[in-house]
Protein backbone atom coordinates (compact mmCIF):
# COMPACT_ATOMS: atom_id res chain seq x y z
CA UNK A 1 0.00 0.00 0.00
CA UNK A 2 1.21 3.59 -0.61
CA UNK A 3 1.93 5.64 2.13
CA UNK A 4 -1.36 7.59 1.07
CA UNK A 5 -3.55 4.09 1.18
CA UNK A 6 -2.12 3.93 4.49
CA UNK A 7 -3.14 7.42 5.88
CA UNK A 8 -6.65 6.82 4.12
CA UNK A 9 -6.89 3.59 6.04
CA UNK A 10 -4.98 4.36 9.62
CA UNK A 11 -5.47 7.93 10.83
CA UNK A 12 -8.44 9.95 11.94
CA UNK A 13 -9.88 12.45 9.76
CA UNK A 14 -11.41 15.62 11.93
CA UNK A 15 -13.32 17.07 9.74
CA UNK A 16 -15.64 20.25 9.53
CA UNK A 17 -19.08 19.36 10.03
CA UNK A 18 -20.13 21.60 7.05
CA UNK A 19 -17.76 19.11 4.71
CA UNK A 20 -19.60 16.01 5.86
CA UNK A 21 -23.34 16.76 6.58
CA UNK A 22 -25.34 16.04 3.65
CA UNK A 23 -26.72 19.27 1.79
CA UNK A 24 -30.39 18.02 1.98
CA UNK A 25 -29.89 18.10 5.39
CA UNK A 26 -29.47 22.19 5.70
CA UNK A 27 -33.42 22.56 5.88
CA UNK A 28 -34.30 20.37 8.84
CA UNK A 29 -31.10 21.77 10.58
CA UNK A 30 -32.44 25.36 10.16
CA UNK A 31 -36.30 24.33 11.16
CA UNK A 32 -34.37 22.89 14.34
CA UNK A 33 -33.28 25.80 15.22
CA UNK A 34 -35.74 28.04 14.99
CA UNK A 35 -38.04 25.81 16.92
CA UNK A 36 -34.61 26.12 19.37
CA UNK A 37 -34.91 29.75 19.67
CA UNK A 38 -38.63 29.89 20.49
CA UNK A 39 -38.08 27.65 23.31
CA UNK A 40 -35.99 29.71 24.33
CA UNK A 41 -37.51 32.80 24.01
CA UNK A 42 -40.35 31.32 26.04
CA UNK A 43 -38.05 30.02 28.97
CA UNK A 44 -35.58 31.94 30.39
CA UNK A 45 -36.02 30.12 34.20
CA UNK A 46 -36.01 26.50 34.69
CA UNK A 47 -39.46 26.97 35.86
CA UNK A 48 -40.71 28.07 32.55
CA UNK A 49 -38.89 25.56 31.07
CA UNK A 50 -40.78 23.16 32.45
CA UNK A 51 -44.22 24.70 31.84
CA UNK A 52 -43.18 25.32 28.11
CA UNK A 53 -42.14 21.56 28.29
CA UNK A 54 -45.31 20.47 29.00
CA UNK A 55 -46.84 22.59 26.60
CA UNK A 56 -44.68 20.96 23.96
CA UNK A 57 -45.23 17.73 24.90
CA UNK A 58 -48.61 17.98 25.00
CA UNK A 59 -49.42 19.29 22.02
CA UNK A 60 -47.47 15.54 21.30
CA UNK A 61 -50.20 13.31 22.98
CA UNK A 62 -48.35 12.80 25.93
CA UNK A 63 -50.38 12.53 29.19
CA UNK A 64 -49.69 13.70 33.00
CA UNK A 65 -48.19 10.48 35.01
CA UNK A 66 -50.43 9.79 37.85
CA UNK A 67 -48.91 6.85 40.48
CA UNK A 68 -50.15 3.33 39.91
CA UNK A 69 -51.48 4.48 35.92
CA UNK A 70 -51.53 1.22 33.58
CA UNK A 71 -48.76 1.85 31.00
CA UNK A 72 -48.32 -0.27 27.40
CA UNK A 73 -45.99 0.17 24.94
CA UNK A 74 -46.22 3.42 23.14
CA UNK A 75 -47.89 5.54 25.70
CA UNK A 76 -46.31 9.08 26.15
CA UNK A 77 -46.33 10.50 30.19
CA UNK A 78 -44.50 13.46 31.80
CA UNK A 79 -43.87 14.36 35.29
CA UNK A 80 -43.48 17.93 36.62
CA UNK A 81 -41.63 17.48 39.87
CA UNK A 82 -42.28 20.48 41.89
CA UNK A 83 -42.36 22.63 38.46
CA UNK A 84 -38.63 22.68 38.27
CA UNK A 85 -37.31 19.39 37.17
CA UNK A 86 -39.40 17.76 34.16
CA UNK A 87 -39.34 13.56 33.65
CA UNK A 88 -40.80 12.94 30.34
CA UNK A 89 -41.33 8.88 28.84
CA UNK A 90 -42.02 6.80 26.13
CA UNK A 91 -42.96 3.29 27.03
CA UNK A 92 -40.88 1.22 24.64
CA UNK A 93 -41.81 -2.25 23.36
CA UNK A 94 -39.57 -4.06 25.45
CA UNK A 95 -39.89 -5.16 28.95
CA UNK A 96 -38.01 -2.25 31.24
CA UNK A 97 -36.35 -5.25 32.35
CA UNK A 98 -34.40 -4.57 29.50
CA UNK A 99 -33.00 -1.36 30.37
CA UNK A 100 -34.18 2.39 29.68
CA UNK A 101 -32.59 4.97 26.97
CA UNK A 102 -32.11 7.87 29.17
CA UNK A 103 -30.87 11.61 28.10
CA UNK A 104 -30.36 13.79 31.11
CA UNK A 105 -29.39 17.67 30.79
CA UNK A 106 -30.30 20.44 33.17
CA UNK A 107 -32.61 23.53 32.89
CA UNK A 108 -30.91 25.69 35.43
CA UNK A 109 -28.63 28.74 34.60
CA UNK A 110 -26.58 31.03 36.22
CA UNK A 111 -28.25 33.86 37.31
CA UNK A 112 -29.09 36.73 39.98
CA UNK A 113 -31.59 35.89 42.40
CA UNK A 114 -32.78 38.08 44.58
CA UNK A 115 -32.33 38.28 48.43
CA UNK A 116 -35.20 37.52 50.82
CA UNK A 117 -35.38 41.29 51.51
CA UNK A 118 -34.39 43.10 48.26
CA UNK A 119 -36.27 45.67 48.11
CA UNK A 120 -33.99 49.13 49.61
CA UNK A 121 -33.57 52.69 48.40
CA UNK A 122 -30.19 54.66 48.82
CA UNK A 123 -30.18 58.33 47.73
CA UNK A 124 -33.41 58.73 46.44
CA UNK A 125 -32.94 55.32 44.14
CA UNK A 126 -34.57 51.91 44.47
CA UNK A 127 -32.39 48.44 44.17
CA UNK A 128 -33.00 44.69 44.59
CA UNK A 129 -30.28 43.28 46.31
CA UNK A 130 -29.17 40.09 44.60
CA UNK A 131 -27.66 36.66 45.40
CA UNK A 132 -25.88 35.10 42.34
CA UNK A 133 -26.84 31.49 41.06
CA UNK A 134 -24.30 29.21 39.93
CA UNK A 135 -21.00 29.90 38.45
CA UNK A 136 -20.64 33.65 37.61
CA UNK A 137 -18.05 36.07 36.33
CA UNK A 138 -19.52 39.19 38.00
CA UNK A 139 -18.06 41.73 35.76
CA UNK A 140 -20.36 40.26 32.98
CA UNK A 141 -23.59 40.92 34.46
CA UNK A 142 -23.65 45.16 35.15
CA UNK A 143 -24.58 47.68 32.22
CA UNK A 144 -26.55 44.85 30.26
CA UNK A 145 -30.93 45.51 30.24
CA UNK A 146 -31.80 42.51 32.57
CA UNK A 147 -35.63 40.95 33.14
CA UNK A 148 -37.36 39.49 36.26
CA UNK A 149 -38.61 36.36 35.99
CA UNK A 150 -40.46 34.17 38.41
CA UNK A 151 -42.84 33.33 41.20
CA UNK A 152 -44.17 34.93 44.54
CA UNK A 153 -46.08 32.26 46.84
CA UNK A 154 -48.43 34.00 49.09
CA UNK A 155 -49.64 32.73 52.43
CA UNK A 156 -53.37 31.98 51.23
CA UNK A 157 -51.41 29.20 49.06
CA UNK A 158 -51.30 30.87 45.40
CA UNK A 159 -48.62 31.49 43.35
CA UNK A 160 -48.27 34.47 41.14
CA UNK A 161 -46.52 34.86 38.58
CA UNK A 162 -43.57 37.62 37.91
CA UNK A 163 -42.49 38.65 34.35
CA UNK A 164 -40.89 42.61 34.26
CA UNK A 165 -39.09 43.81 31.60
CA UNK A 166 -40.02 41.45 28.81
CA UNK A 167 -40.71 42.51 25.42
CA UNK A 168 -41.21 46.71 25.13
CA UNK A 169 -41.07 46.81 28.94
CA UNK A 170 -38.47 49.02 30.77
CA UNK A 171 -35.91 46.82 31.84
CA UNK A 172 -33.63 46.81 35.23
CA UNK A 173 -29.71 47.07 35.70
CA UNK A 174 -27.04 46.80 37.20
CA UNK A 175 -24.59 50.00 37.25
CA UNK A 176 -20.62 50.13 36.91
CA UNK A 177 -18.24 52.88 37.62
CA UNK A 178 -17.26 55.10 34.37
CA UNK A 179 -13.99 54.59 33.41
CA UNK A 180 -12.98 58.15 34.96
CA UNK A 181 -12.96 56.70 38.33
CA UNK A 182 -11.83 53.81 38.00
CA UNK A 183 -8.55 53.94 38.29
CA UNK A 184 -8.36 51.86 42.00
CA UNK A 185 -11.06 49.69 40.42
CA UNK A 186 -9.16 49.02 37.16
CA UNK A 187 -5.90 47.60 39.42
CA UNK A 188 -7.89 45.01 40.77
CA UNK A 189 -8.36 41.29 38.96
CA UNK A 190 -11.42 40.48 37.09
CA UNK A 191 -12.67 38.67 40.20
CA UNK A 192 -12.01 41.04 42.62
CA UNK A 193 -13.38 44.34 40.83
CA UNK A 194 -17.10 43.43 41.65
CA UNK A 195 -18.04 41.98 44.75
CA UNK A 196 -21.01 40.08 45.64
CA UNK A 197 -22.82 42.90 47.40
CA UNK A 198 -22.15 45.35 44.35
CA UNK A 199 -24.97 43.02 42.20
CA UNK A 200 -27.27 45.41 43.13
CA UNK A 201 -30.13 46.07 40.34
CA UNK A 202 -31.20 49.58 40.27
CA UNK A 203 -35.30 49.37 39.97
CA UNK A 204 -36.79 52.89 40.17
CA UNK A 205 -35.77 56.88 40.73
CA UNK A 206 -39.15 58.48 41.14
CA UNK A 207 -40.41 59.28 44.40
CA UNK A 208 -43.85 58.62 45.59
CA UNK A 209 -46.15 61.95 46.42
CA UNK A 210 -46.21 62.51 49.92
CA UNK A 211 -43.57 63.43 53.36
CA UNK A 212 -42.39 60.04 53.89
CA UNK A 213 -38.64 58.76 53.63
CA UNK A 214 -37.63 55.80 51.16
CA UNK A 215 -40.10 57.82 48.91
CA UNK A 216 -38.44 55.69 45.56
CA UNK A 217 -38.75 52.38 47.75
CA UNK A 218 -42.37 52.95 48.10
CA UNK A 219 -43.37 54.14 44.54
CA UNK A 220 -41.90 50.68 43.55
CA UNK A 221 -43.64 48.77 45.94
CA UNK A 222 -46.94 50.08 44.69
CA UNK A 223 -45.83 49.26 41.29
CA UNK A 224 -45.51 45.71 42.35
CA UNK A 225 -48.93 45.88 44.18
CA UNK A 226 -50.60 47.11 41.67
CA UNK A 227 -49.33 44.64 38.92
CA UNK A 228 -49.18 41.35 41.22
CA UNK A 229 -51.06 41.98 44.22
CA UNK A 230 -47.86 41.77 46.50
CA UNK A 231 -46.26 43.50 49.80
CA UNK A 232 -42.77 43.85 50.42
CA UNK A 233 -43.23 40.55 52.79
CA UNK A 234 -43.83 38.43 49.97
CA UNK A 235 -40.45 38.63 48.79
CA UNK A 236 -39.48 36.29 51.87
CA UNK A 237 -41.77 33.44 49.80
CA UNK A 238 -40.40 34.55 46.34
CA UNK A 239 -38.05 33.14 43.62
CA UNK A 240 -37.41 36.26 41.67
CA UNK A 241 -34.72 35.50 39.17
CA UNK A 242 -33.07 38.55 37.22
CA UNK A 243 -31.96 37.26 33.81
CA UNK A 244 -30.18 38.95 30.74
CA UNK A 245 -33.11 40.73 28.86
CA UNK A 246 -32.01 39.55 25.56
CA UNK A 247 -33.78 36.98 22.84
CA UNK A 248 -32.31 33.90 21.36
CA UNK A 249 -30.96 35.38 18.30
CA UNK A 250 -28.59 34.61 14.81
CA UNK A 251 -25.18 34.92 15.10
CA UNK A 252 -22.66 35.50 12.01
CA UNK A 253 -23.11 37.16 8.97
CA UNK A 254 -23.68 34.09 7.91
CA UNK A 255 -26.28 33.50 10.50
CA UNK A 256 -24.64 29.84 11.40
CA UNK A 257 -24.89 30.72 14.91
CA UNK A 258 -27.11 31.25 17.83
CA UNK A 259 -26.65 33.42 20.48
CA UNK A 260 -28.60 33.27 23.50
CA UNK A 261 -28.71 33.18 27.46
CA UNK A 262 -28.93 29.96 29.20
CA UNK A 263 -27.70 27.68 26.58
CA UNK A 264 -25.99 25.57 29.20
CA UNK A 265 -27.83 23.60 29.51
CA UNK A 266 -31.50 24.41 27.71
CA UNK A 267 -28.91 23.21 23.87
CA UNK A 268 -29.15 19.97 25.16
CA UNK A 269 -32.27 20.28 27.61
CA UNK A 270 -34.41 21.30 24.13
CA UNK A 271 -32.93 18.74 21.97
CA UNK A 272 -33.20 16.15 24.93
CA UNK A 273 -36.51 16.65 24.89
CA UNK A 274 -37.42 17.87 21.10
CA UNK A 275 -36.38 14.75 19.85
CA UNK A 276 -38.32 12.55 22.43
CA UNK A 277 -41.00 13.79 21.13
CA UNK A 278 -40.62 14.03 17.51
CA UNK A 279 -39.94 9.85 18.15
CA UNK A 280 -41.84 8.71 15.00
CA UNK A 281 -42.29 5.22 16.35
CA UNK A 282 -41.97 2.89 19.27
CA UNK A 283 -39.06 2.44 20.23
CA UNK A 284 -37.48 -0.68 21.50
CA UNK A 285 -36.78 0.06 25.09
CA UNK A 286 -38.24 3.00 26.98
CA UNK A 287 -36.84 6.31 26.72
CA UNK A 288 -37.01 8.52 28.97
CA UNK A 289 -35.90 12.16 29.35
CA UNK A 290 -34.71 14.14 32.35
CA UNK A 291 -34.77 18.07 32.47
CA UNK A 292 -33.16 18.42 35.87
CA UNK A 293 -32.59 21.45 38.17
CA UNK A 294 -30.03 22.85 40.18
CA UNK A 295 -26.78 21.41 38.26
CA UNK A 296 -24.81 25.07 38.38
CA UNK A 297 -24.89 24.38 42.36
CA UNK A 298 -24.16 20.94 42.70
CA UNK A 299 -27.46 19.03 41.78
CA UNK A 300 -28.65 19.08 44.86
CA UNK A 301 -32.31 19.56 46.66
CA UNK A 302 -35.54 18.49 46.31
CA UNK A 303 -35.12 18.77 42.06
CA UNK A 304 -31.39 18.48 41.19
CA UNK A 305 -30.27 15.19 39.78
CA UNK A 306 -29.07 14.05 43.23
CA UNK A 307 -32.84 14.02 44.01
CA UNK A 308 -34.81 10.51 44.81
CA UNK A 309 -37.49 11.73 42.74
CA UNK A 310 -36.27 10.64 39.58
CA UNK A 311 -35.98 7.28 41.29
CA UNK A 312 -39.26 7.32 42.62
CA UNK A 313 -40.41 8.00 38.99
CA UNK A 314 -38.48 5.14 37.43
CA UNK A 315 -39.68 2.89 40.45
CA UNK A 316 -42.89 3.70 39.46
CA UNK A 317 -42.55 2.80 35.94
CA UNK A 318 -40.86 -0.47 36.14
CA UNK A 319 -44.04 -1.18 39.22
CA UNK A 320 -46.47 -1.06 36.42
CA UNK A 321 -44.45 -3.93 34.67
CA UNK A 322 -43.41 -6.14 37.23
CA UNK A 323 -39.66 -5.21 37.20
CA UNK A 324 -37.33 -4.68 39.90
CA UNK A 325 -35.62 -0.94 39.03
CA UNK A 326 -32.37 -1.92 40.32
CA UNK A 327 -33.06 -4.63 37.31
CA UNK A 328 -34.11 -1.86 34.73
CA UNK A 329 -31.17 0.91 36.03
CA UNK A 330 -28.32 -1.44 35.42
CA UNK A 331 -29.23 -2.28 31.99
CA UNK A 332 -29.80 1.30 31.45
CA UNK A 333 -28.09 3.69 29.43
CA UNK A 334 -27.48 7.21 30.35
CA UNK A 335 -26.87 10.11 28.20
CA UNK A 336 -25.62 13.13 30.25
CA UNK A 337 -26.68 16.06 27.74
CA UNK A 338 -24.20 18.77 29.04
CA UNK A 339 -22.81 21.50 26.85
CA UNK A 340 -18.87 21.30 26.41
CA UNK A 341 -16.29 24.11 25.85
CA UNK A 342 -15.94 24.84 22.68
CA UNK A 343 -12.56 25.87 21.36
CA UNK A 344 -12.08 30.10 21.59
CA UNK A 345 -8.72 31.04 19.30
CA UNK A 346 -8.51 34.16 21.20
CA UNK A 347 -7.88 32.36 24.45
CA UNK A 348 -6.12 29.26 22.84
CA UNK A 349 -3.35 28.97 25.59
CA UNK A 350 -6.66 27.55 28.14
CA UNK A 351 -6.80 24.45 25.49
CA UNK A 352 -5.24 21.59 24.33
CA UNK A 353 -6.09 21.91 21.26
CA UNK A 354 -5.79 18.05 20.00
CA UNK A 355 -8.05 17.13 22.21
CA UNK A 356 -10.12 19.98 22.41
CA UNK A 357 -14.36 20.41 20.86
CA UNK A 358 -14.42 22.73 17.97
CA UNK A 359 -17.63 24.27 16.91
CA UNK A 360 -19.24 22.64 14.01
CA UNK A 361 -17.30 19.37 14.38
CA UNK A 362 -20.94 18.12 15.73
CA UNK A 363 -22.27 17.07 19.13
CA UNK A 364 -18.74 16.66 21.81
CA UNK A 365 -18.33 13.20 23.87
CA UNK A 366 -16.72 13.51 26.71
CA UNK A 367 -15.43 10.65 28.28
CA UNK A 368 -14.65 12.41 31.45
CA UNK A 369 -15.07 15.38 32.95
CA UNK A 370 -13.52 16.87 36.09
CA UNK A 371 -10.86 18.81 37.50
CA UNK A 372 -7.09 18.06 38.81
CA UNK A 373 -6.75 14.62 37.62
CA UNK A 374 -10.40 13.81 36.88
CA UNK A 375 -11.43 14.60 39.88
CA UNK A 376 -15.26 14.40 40.57
CA UNK A 377 -15.51 13.20 36.81
CA UNK A 378 -17.58 10.21 36.30
CA UNK A 379 -15.56 8.55 33.85
CA UNK A 380 -17.13 6.51 31.17
CA UNK A 381 -15.78 3.41 30.20
CA UNK A 382 -14.17 2.28 27.03
CA UNK A 383 -17.07 0.20 26.04
CA UNK A 384 -19.43 2.75 26.08
CA UNK A 385 -17.81 5.36 24.30
CA UNK A 386 -17.73 2.38 21.70
CA UNK A 387 -21.09 2.07 22.06
CA UNK A 388 -22.33 5.65 21.47
CA UNK A 389 -19.35 5.35 18.50
CA UNK A 390 -21.40 3.01 16.68
CA UNK A 391 -24.83 4.22 17.24
CA UNK A 392 -23.98 7.84 16.71
CA UNK A 393 -22.15 6.29 13.06
CA UNK A 394 -25.07 4.19 12.08
CA UNK A 395 -27.71 6.82 12.56
CA UNK A 396 -25.76 9.85 10.58
CA UNK A 397 -24.60 11.60 13.54
CA UNK A 398 -21.54 14.05 13.32
CA UNK A 399 -19.89 13.94 16.41
CA UNK A 400 -16.70 14.45 18.05
CA UNK A 401 -14.90 14.20 21.55
CA UNK A 402 -12.85 16.22 23.57
CA UNK A 403 -12.05 17.33 26.91
CA UNK A 404 -13.08 20.47 29.15
CA UNK A 405 -9.67 22.56 28.22
CA UNK A 406 -5.97 21.60 29.31
CA UNK A 407 -5.05 19.51 31.65
CA UNK A 408 -4.77 21.86 35.19
CA UNK A 409 -6.27 24.51 33.52
CA UNK A 410 -9.64 24.39 35.51
CA UNK A 411 -12.45 21.82 35.07
CA UNK A 412 -15.69 21.19 35.73
CA UNK A 413 -19.08 18.44 36.41
CA UNK A 414 -22.29 17.71 35.00
CA UNK A 415 -25.33 15.19 35.77
CA UNK A 416 -22.87 12.03 35.01
CA UNK A 417 -21.70 11.08 38.05
CA UNK A 418 -25.18 11.34 40.14
CA UNK A 419 -27.04 8.96 37.10
CA UNK A 420 -23.60 6.61 37.05
CA UNK A 421 -23.96 6.33 40.98
CA UNK A 422 -27.09 4.81 40.61
CA UNK A 423 -25.47 2.02 38.98
CA UNK A 424 -26.35 3.59 34.68
CA UNK A 425 -23.64 3.27 32.55
CA UNK A 426 -23.62 6.92 31.63
CA UNK A 427 -21.58 8.94 29.39
CA UNK A 428 -21.59 12.91 28.93
CA UNK A 429 -21.95 14.37 25.55
CA UNK A 430 -23.47 17.93 23.95
CA UNK A 431 -23.28 20.94 22.01
CA UNK A 432 -19.60 23.04 22.06
CA UNK A 433 -20.37 26.88 23.61
CA UNK A 434 -18.73 29.71 23.18
CA UNK A 435 -18.93 31.87 26.27
CA UNK A 436 -20.49 29.27 28.65
CA UNK A 437 -22.09 31.00 31.42
CA UNK A 438 -21.85 34.54 30.26
CA UNK A 439 -25.32 36.76 30.03
CA UNK A 440 -25.01 35.93 26.18
CA UNK A 441 -23.34 32.59 24.80
CA UNK A 442 -23.13 30.94 21.75
CA UNK A 443 -23.44 28.19 19.89
CA UNK A 444 -23.23 26.26 16.15
CA UNK A 445 -26.16 25.60 14.59
CA UNK A 446 -25.02 22.31 13.34
CA UNK A 447 -23.75 21.31 16.41
CA UNK A 448 -27.11 21.98 17.82
CA UNK A 449 -28.98 19.76 14.98
CA UNK A 450 -26.62 17.07 15.44
CA UNK A 451 -27.18 17.03 19.11
CA UNK A 452 -31.02 16.28 18.51
CA UNK A 453 -29.72 13.70 16.07
CA UNK A 454 -27.68 12.08 18.77
CA UNK A 455 -30.54 12.20 21.52
CA UNK A 456 -32.80 10.78 18.97
CA UNK A 457 -30.53 7.48 18.36
CA UNK A 458 -29.97 7.19 21.96
CA UNK A 459 -33.82 6.81 22.54
CA UNK A 460 -34.16 4.28 19.38
CA UNK A 461 -31.22 2.11 20.40
MN1 LIG B 1 -24.09 22.58 32.21
MN1 LIG C 1 -22.82 25.28 33.74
Amino acid sequence: MEAKEWKEKLLTKRKNGYDRMPADERAAMNAYCESYKAFMNASKTERECVSEGIRLAEERGFRPYTRGMALKSGDKVYLSNRGKMLLLAVIGRKSLAEGAQIAAAHIDSPRLDLKPAPLYEDTELAYFKTHYYGGIRKYQWVTIPLELHGVVALKDGSTVRVVIGEGDEPKLVITDLLPHLAKDQSKKTLAEAFGGEQLNILVGSEPIEGEEKERVKLAVMKRLYEKYGIVEEDFISAELEAVPAANATDIGLDASMIGAYGQDDRVCGYAALKALLDLEEVPGKTAVCVLADKEEIGSVGVSGMKTRAFDAFMEDLCDSQGVPVRACLEKSFCLSADVAIAYDPNFGEVYEKRNSAFMNYGISLCKYTGSRGKGGASDASAELVAYIRRIFDENGVIWQIAELGKVDAGGGGTVAGFMANRNINTLDAGVPVLAMHAPFEVAGKLDCYMTYKGMKAVYKN
